[in-house]
């Protein structure tokens, strides 16, 4: 052992019991409440806990296969995770104490260039001179005294509460199993935002409404609307109907394709709204076949075209289960776990047929269902067995030539495009649980993202789920019909990472900012999204922690997406006229409202013909959600309504360029200062988009805090930053309103 290595020691001793002092003022300081403090003071170098590597080293590389009995302090990392495909660059990169080491390379073919670490084996060399020896000491004391640790309340946490508290002991944060009287930084629930009523700070992981937006039947509109814009864009989710309230409309498609070929015989799937893992789904390949009754009540549920050629790996039908972090969704922020789950059917794949349409190992990879096959292999190896790691089969697929760096570049896509899509409603929810100015905490959410990749490698969404399984144990029959869960080392491999590293970016005394800036030029529109191992810069707190395994992908590629965030912007208008805090319609009052400020009628369109409006949309939409309780019209019903009236007033533009020439009218017009006529009406409507009644009925959005969000994270299309920004934004708009305004008669007349 050299003398340097003993100076280490005792440093760390130092260090230790340093940090048991602060541990236990903290203790002290919380003794009323039942706690349990996670793991002993950070030890920034510890010779003692070989898993953990100063040298800032890739997870990936330093890591090796555990089995599941080992848990607690260990890197959490995959074999071949896809930091490893990197694809370009040397890899080699400097860490924060001035070591150097190199990363492995997978290229397009699967080939593995290896590197050497100048460090000294698994433990970084610290600087002998004394000085800055006891410089470094003091720097460590300091800042272990400033910082208490992170709080975290687990009591909601329920099925993830194993892979939590892994995640916060690794981490060296505090648990709270029980709850906490004061207020802790992050509150953990198992299920929704609501788990827990009575939080008025911190962090909590769930969005207020990500349940609702993501069933299926709300997933596939606000997916439909997309595609109603950018068809090009959107066509990554599978064509489908709601039913029973297009069920006509989905007898009379499918029959018109089958008259036109009689060699077609395209097959669908079945799924219940707010069902989940695999329950109640079936296909179909005739409409008659449809379940349309449960009991006594109409089914909601939809329908959707059957992707009968998915790409096979040992004959078997596999999807990916892919983590999302949206951290923040004003403004928009959204990382990809580098890692992720695949999960296998267990009965060879063959076209469906009107023989094999009932065979649920064959159709459905749904993990829940495949485990009850005899066919099921538990694997303690991550790239065999039914339930294998991402990277493993990405590895696997580059190793047979498959280019799975476009593979990687159009899930990202998928991904950022889904969250656009779900965004506008979410931000409904959101200012209707947390109003702006009403105390509350911010929230951030890991989302599942269920992908399957045809034969042809486009990958296709089919769904997201706002509560994916965090489990890391798996169901195993012991005896007969006896099931016990058992540690499962590909869940724990997988979740441990995106849970602590989820929490590493939501930690409140990171010093780091977050935001990464969007990519210097840009990528342009339909150009692929690079994968390459990244060197994310560590904050100091992060101590001997692997790098991150989740990778920021929203703002970093701003100008690829911005473009598609048009109906947030009609959300953004219909928040600002839905009046009374906590709704989540528009009345007709308001409607009429949002229609005079922006000065959308004229004698073409009287305000007569606004109430028709209203009245029609409005009562069509409630027989389509019958079981919503508010009465009045909800966002989906709005954007509708902005469709109609952007046709109207644009009549020979292409649908996308009327939305977004009506959206730009209607922000330009509330940009500008109202006049006397619209100050007249603002005294006769609580709905008004005005500072003066936003204490109580008034906007929601004031213009404020749009400028801010706009200026943080580009909020598309919102107020402009500055004052100079937002004089010259509105110019433009205004020069863009006279414009239209004069571009022909027949949008002038409507
Ligand atoms: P659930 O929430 O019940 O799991 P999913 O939409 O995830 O519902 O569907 C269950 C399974 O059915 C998926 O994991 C997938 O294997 C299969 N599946 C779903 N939709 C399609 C589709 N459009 N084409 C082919 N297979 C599908």
């Amino acid at each position: 052992m050299s003398d340097h290595y003993v100076k280490v020691k005792v440093q760390l001793e130092q260090m230790k019991s340093f940090g048991k002092e602060d541990a236990e003022k903290e203790k002290e300081e919380d003794e009323e409440e039942q706690t349990s403090m996670s793991s002993p003071p950070p030890a920034l170098v510890s010779p003692d806990t070989p898993s953990i590597n100063t040298a800032d080293r890739d997870a990936s590389i330093t890591c090796k296969h555990r089995g599941g009995k080992s848990r607690g302090g260990k890197n959490s990392c995959g074999k071949h995770s896809i930091t490893d495909l990197a694809l370009h660059g040397s890899g080699k990169k400097s860490n924060r104490l001035g070591g150097h080491e190199r990363t492995l390379h997978i290229r397009g073919t699967g080939k593995i260039l290896q590197g050497k670490s100048e460090n000294n084996g698994n433990y970084v060399t610290i600087h002998p001179s004394k000085n800055i020896q006891e410089t470094c000491s003091k720097d460590v004391f300091k800042h272990a005294r400033k910082r208490r640790p992170v709080t975290v309340d687990t009591a909601k946490a329920k099925t993830s509460l194993e892979a939590l508290k892994l995640s916060i002991k690794q981490l060296k944060w505090k648990e709270f199993p029980l709850g906490r009287r004061a207020p802790c930084d992050i509150y953990w629930h198992g299920v929704s935002f609501h788990d827990n009523e009575n939080i008025v700070s911190g962090q909590v992981n769930k969005f207020p409404g990500m349940i609702e937006m993501l069933r299926k039947i709300n997933m596939s509109r606000a997916v439909r609307t997309m595609q109603e814009l950018f068809p090009d864009e959107y066509d990554f989710y599978p064509r489908s109907w709601i039913l029973p309230e297009e069920y006509q409309q989905f007898a009379t498609q499918i029959r018109m394709v089958k008259e036109n070929d009689a060699t077609v015989n395209p097959t669908f799937i079945v799924k219940p709204d707010s069902g989940s893992q695999g329950d109640g789904i079936y296909l179909i390949r005739d409409p008659s076949d449809l379940k349309l009754m449960g009991g006594s009540q109409a089914k909601q549920s939809v329908v959707q075209e059957y992707i009968h050629k998915p790409l096979l790996i040992d004959k078997l039908k596999f999807d990916i289960r892919l983590y999302v972090l949206l951290k923040s969704m004003e403004p928009l922020e959204i990382y990809i776990a580098k890692e992720g789950l695949t999960r296998f059917c267990t009965e060879p794949y063959q076209e469906p047929s009107q023989k094999n349409l009932s065979h649920v190992f064959m159709h459905l990879t749904n993990y829940s269902l495949n485990v009850h096959s005899c066919n099921f292999v538990h694997s303690d190896s991550q790239s065999t067995g039914s339930k294998r790691t991402l990277s493993s089969v990405l590895y696997r697929l580059a190793a047979k030539g498959v280019d799975i760096k476009k593979v990687w570049s159009d899930i990202i896509a998928l991904v950022i495009k889904t969250i656009i899509a779900v965004v506008p409603e979410l931000r409904v929810y959101y200012q209707a649980d947390i109003p702006p100015g009403k105390p509350g905490p911010t929230c951030f959410q890991i989302l599942g993202f269920d992908i399957l990749l045809m034969k042809n490698l486009k990958p296709v969404l089919l769904e997201v789920n706002s509560n994916p399984s965090m489990r890391i144990e798996h169901e195993q029959e012991v005896a007969p019909g006896v099931f016990e869960y058992v540690p499962s080392p590909v869940d724990e491999e997988v979740k441990v990472g995106v849970i602590r590293d989820t929490l590493r970016l939501m930690d409140p005394f990171s010093r780091k900012s977050s935001i990464s800036q969007p990519k210097a030029g840009g990528f342009e529109h339909r150009e692929e999204i690079p994968m390459e191992a990244e060197t994310q810069e560590k904050s100091p707190d992060d101590g001997a922690l692997p790098s991150l395994c989740l990778k920021q992908v929203y703002p970093k590629y701003t100008k690829q997406f911005n473009h598609l965030r048009v109906v947030e912007r009609i959300a953004a208008l219909f928040i600002r006229f839905l009046g009374v805090k906590g709704n989540m319609r528009l009345g007709p009052t308001a409607f009429r409202t949002f229609i005079r400020t922006c000065k959308l009628s004229n004698s073409n369109f009287t305000m007569a013909s606004v109430d028709i409006l209203y009245i029609d949309i409005t009562r069509r939409w409630s027989g389509a959600m019958p079981d919503s309780r508010e009465a009045g019209m909800g966002l989906q019903a709005f954007v509708e309504a902005f469709f109609h009236l952007a046709a109207r007033r644009f009549k020979v533009l292409t649908m996308r360029e009327q939305v977004v020439s009506l959206v730009e009218l209607c922000e330009a017009q509330l940009e500008a200062p109202p006049s006397v006529e619209d100050r007249r009406s603002v005294s006769c409507s609580r709905a008004l988009p005005t500072n003066q009644q936003d204490s109580d009925a008034g906007p929601r959005q004031p213009a404020a805090r749009l400028s801010r969000s706009h200026a943080k994270g580009g909020q598309p299309g919102l107020p402009a930053a500055s004052k100079t920004q937002a004089s010259h934004a509105q110019g433009q708009r205004r020069e863009l309103v006279f414009r239209l305004s004069n571009t022909s008669p027949q949008e002038q007349g409507n």
